[in-house]
């Protein structure tokens, strides 16, 4: 079995999906195609569920009404026969009619996610209803009926492999399609994987079905070394680890959700990333044998919050971070980087939904300060801190540029540090140049 997802670029108009169907039949065997949303449908749908939330119920209608004519227009031209774009009409009405009630309904977070879910519940039921209308045989399985999250958020995976499994084992077709991104969670109610979930769906998926390979299919030619919305000379690696994949995508590259690595990791499934555009391409294979390199790739994730400590209690003292930790554990929010002194900590977190009754709770510790507009650079490789001149050359480059914290020596794979926000473009070119100064010729 392998498992192919589809973003929402490559689903992202007719053409597009005539495209990810052409891939879908030149693959060989059984696979499941796990789909996005239309691109920007997502974003229109948090759009929505805003203006509902701000009681604003007849600017969501306008929007609903919006989409709802998009889709017809896309099913129209997608559906050659008249019978395949009836069922079409039937489906957008039925989702058009969720919007609708949701929209008179009192707003909370449950419906909230009901919104969001309509994007991807729409997209693949388009995509079974063009395979069907070219003759081509799938099936449809809805994600809510086996892709759960407990209380906290977290996959089970054990359910999810069992519910899978059993769904499987009723049908004997070669392609099965199903949305990404789409899940329930502890009370049963429609939930999701947050935004750029769908890849975590795919490698949830793939782990459960223990496929034989997960394809990520995108708009761009894989990883590449630096990131490319920043970037001009960048270049697609061929290859690389999981662990320095799991660095990237937790780091901020985009191309993958940050979680979606590790489920592929824990079951030893090679993760390919292709290009739905440019399908000839040999993309990027993030495997557990990829050959050893310094220095991978280069990533930054934005939004990043500094809280320095500073307490002179800390002095010779032991269990003070425990209880610094215990006040981040107490409002669930995670810690990415961390520094210390003798007399003072600094911790960066990307969360800040609770940072006022975090900094509150830390006020009996010592003096806080609070830091925002930050970004952390990540670079991933074969960083072991026994090679030598690595942190030179990384730094080297730097020289004019302020660094607030650095961390090194916590896993092999990753140096991490923390710049201003407006310094990370030039942070990001700096380094490009620095690091791979080889760019004309791409290596391995
Ligand atoms: P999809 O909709 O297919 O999930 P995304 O927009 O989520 O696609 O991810 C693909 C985008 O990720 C690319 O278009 C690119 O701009 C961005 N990106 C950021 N960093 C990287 C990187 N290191 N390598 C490749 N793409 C990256
Ligand atoms: N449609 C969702 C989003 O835009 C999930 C995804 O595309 O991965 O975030
Ligand atoms: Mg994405």
């Amino acid at each position: 079995m392998l498992v192919l997802k589809f973003g929402g670029t490559s689903v992202g108009s007719v053409e597009n999906f005539r495209k990810v169907a052409d891939i879908v039949r030149d693959t060989e065997g059984e696979k499941i195609v796990v789909l996005s949303a239309m691109s920007g449908v997502t974003n229109t749908l948090v759009q929505i569920a805003s203006l509902l939330e701000a009681n604003r119920p007849e600017n969501a209608l306008t929007l609903i009404d919006e989409l709802n004519q998009k889709y017809l227009d896309v099913a129209r031209e997608l559906l050659e026969s008249d019978e395949a774009y009836y069922k079409a009409q039937i489906v957008l009405k039925k989702h058009h009619q969720t919007l609708i009630s949701v929209s008179s309904e009192e707003f909370n977070s449950d419906q909230e996610k009901i919104v969001l879910a309509q994007g991807e519940l729409v997209s693949t039921n388009l995509f079974q209803l063009y395979l069907e209308d070219i003759k081509e045989d799938s099936v449809l399985l809805s994600a809510l009926d086996f892709m759960s999250i407990d209380k906290h958020g977290e996959p089970k995976t054990e359910v999810i492999r069992e519910r899978l499994g059993k769904i499987l084992s009723n049908y004997q077709s070669s392609i099965y399609i199903t949305q990404g991104f789409i899940c329930r969670n502890a009370n049963l109610h429609i939930d999701n994987l947050k935004r750029g979930g769908s890849d975590y769906s795919a490698s949830l998926i793939g782990a459960a079905v223990r496929a034989e390979q997960i394809q990520i299919w995108t708009d761009i030619d894989g990883m590449h070394n630096n990131d490319p919305r920043f970037v001009d000379s960048t270049f697609s690696v061929s290859e690389m680890s999981f662990a320095e994949a799991a660095e990237l995508a937790y780091f901020g590259a985009k191309i993958l959700h940050p979680q979606s690595i590790i489920p592929a990791q824990e079951n030893n499934i090679p993760v390919l990333l292709l290009n739905t555009f440019k399908p000839e391409s040999k993309g990027t294979l993030i495997h557990n044998k990829a050959s050893v390199r310094k220095i991978r790739a280069i990533a930054a994730k934005d939004n990043i919050t500094a809280i320095k400590i500073k307490s002179y209690r800390m002095l010779m003292a032991y269990g003070f971070l425990k209880k610094v930790f215990e006040v981040f554990e107490a409002h669930k929010t995670s810690i990415d980087m961390i520094t210390t002194s003798e007399v003072a900590v600094s911790l960066t977190i990307d969360n800040t939904e609770k940072l006022e009754a975090i900094t509150n709770d830390l006020q009996g510790f010592g003096n806080i300060e609070v830091d925002t507009d930050l970004s952390i650079i990540c670079i991933a490789g074969d960083i072991a801190q026994n090679k030598k001149g690595i942190t030179s050359a990384i730094f080297e480059g730097l020289k004019d540029v302020p660094i607030r914290m650095i961390s090194y020596g916590g896993s092999n794979y990753n140096l991490s540090f923390l710049v201003k926000t407006s310094d990370k473009i030039a942070v990001l070119n700096l380094l490009n140049e620095s690091l791979f100064p080889e760019l004309s010729t791409a290596p391995v």
